[in-house]
């Protein structure tokens, strides 16, 4: 008991050390174990009855449960400071298990126009053909969005910040208004991760993270996870222990080996994004830059009030159309052109190419993302040399 107090009271670093790495120690190794076993076995009926009936800890078989999981698990759901948390194969899994176990025929969701496309794809194409009314608001108008929450629903869901033009939503604001109409609060909390923001303290039922970006953090693994009220994550958990989206123990453990080092990986990428971002709004090359941290940005006090820091991404608009960009990105040295984001590396990419690939060039536009926008993920490498970088690239762009 004592050393579970001294571990909540333990700040973020320390518990993306520690926090799910308390477990058995399989012939001492200091280390989470790959458990690459698809079944647990028992030495006798009863004891496996006992496990199966959740009597007795122990896993069974790892579409349900599985070691290295239930360490990943136990590690996002600490830093979330969250009742309880479980695990999916992607953040999409994660996202749609959660919709699909929470909502039923004739419910409402009041979400806002600027969430990751394949949350918007769920939100447009899938929902409604279950009679699932989805109602999305401009994602800044939150007068709007309170206004929808008034009408009914059974679930409001944020991001925030958003993708690509990087908008922030006052989650404390939405969440009592959803709390006044009595529906959950759901925030996809992938670009903040647990570091920068808790939407748990800010009035949320429930959080989603896309572990594959910031967690993770090295661009080679897929997961998801949803931290929050353990009623409610017990009924998501439920579902997906029969539709089988499952985290991987190989991803499980790359997860947590990354999420060690997420506090650090973290502070740097603030730190580089926002001396990026203030080098970007003084070049005459770059017609707009996105990033809360700038006090130009449209609601950089919100994002003061409820962010420990802006975040890793931004992007900006090149003067010129989607030529320039196709002429820009090649020549940066220090980036992968490439659809993720949050990792070590630095990512950079058109939303034509990335977030918005599925969406027209009509559609975009309609969005408010200019068709030379670039979103650019800074990794943990010098904020010099990627300054150095983006600098060369852009005044490529004038030189001919
Ligand atoms: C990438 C992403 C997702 C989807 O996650 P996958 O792991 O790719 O399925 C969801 N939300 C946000 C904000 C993302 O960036």
């Amino acid at each position: 008991m004592d050393q579970e107090k001294s571990k909540a009271a333990a700040g973020q670093g320390t518990r993306a050390v520690w926090s799910g790495e308390r477990g058995e120690r399989w012939q001492g190794a200091t280390q989470v174990p790959v458990a690459l076993s698809a079944s647990f076995g028992y030495r006798t009926v009863e004891e496996w009855l006992a496990a199966a009936l959740g009597k007795k800890a122990g896993h069974i078989y790892s579409r349900n449960t599985n070691p290295t999981v239930a360490a990943f698990e136990e590690k996002i759901r600490d830093l979330e400071d969250a009742e309880a948390a479980t695990s999916f194969s992607s953040g999409m899994a994660a996202i749609s298990n959660t919709l699909f176990a929470l909502l039923s025929p004739g419910d409402r969701v009041v979400s806002i126009k600027d969430t990751y496309g394949g949350t918007n794809k769920i939100f447009l194409e899938f929902l409604p053909r279950f009679q699932i009314q989805v109602s999305l608001c401009d994602t800044t108008d939150h007068s709007a969005i309170e206004t929808a929450i008034a009408q009914g629903c059974r679930l409001v869901y944020l991001e925030s910040p958003t993708n690509p033009t990087i908008k922030i939503v006052d989650i404390a604001r939405v969440a009592e208004a959803a709390r006044r109409r009595g529906a959950l609060v759901v925030v996809d909390n992938t670009f903040a991760t647990p570091i920068n923001q808790q939407p748990l303290r800010l009035g949320a039922d429930l959080v989603i993270h896309s572990a594959t970006k910031f967690l993770g953090g090295h661009a080679d693994a897929l997961g998801g996870a949803v931290c929050g009220r353990k009623d409610l994550v017990d009924r998501i958990f439920h579902f997906r222990e029969i539709n089988g989206a499952c985290l991987e123990p190989m991803s499980a453990y790359l997860l947590l080996r990354g999420m060690k080092t997420l506090h650090l990986r973290v502070r740097q990428q603030n730190e580089n994004a926002m001396r990026i971002a203030e080098f970007l709004a003084s070049h005459r090359a770059v017609e707009k830059v996105f990033y809360p941290g700038l006090s130009s940005h449209q609601n950089h006090d919100i994002a003061r009030r409820q962010m420990s820091g802006f975040g890793g991404v931004l992007s900006f608009a090149l003067h010129g159309g989607f030529e320039t960009v196709k002429k820009f990105l090649p020549r940066l040295h220090y980036a992968n052109l490439a659809a993720n984001l949050g990792a070590v590396e630095t990512v950079a990419g058109p939303p034509a190419t990335t977030s918005h690939v599925e969406s027209t060039a009509a559609e975009r536009a309609a969005s408010g993302i200019p068709e030379a926008l670039i979103r650019y993920s800074a990794g943990i490498e010098d904020a010099d040399d990627l300054i150095a970088d983006l600098r060369q690239a852009l005044e490529s762009l004038s030189a001919k």
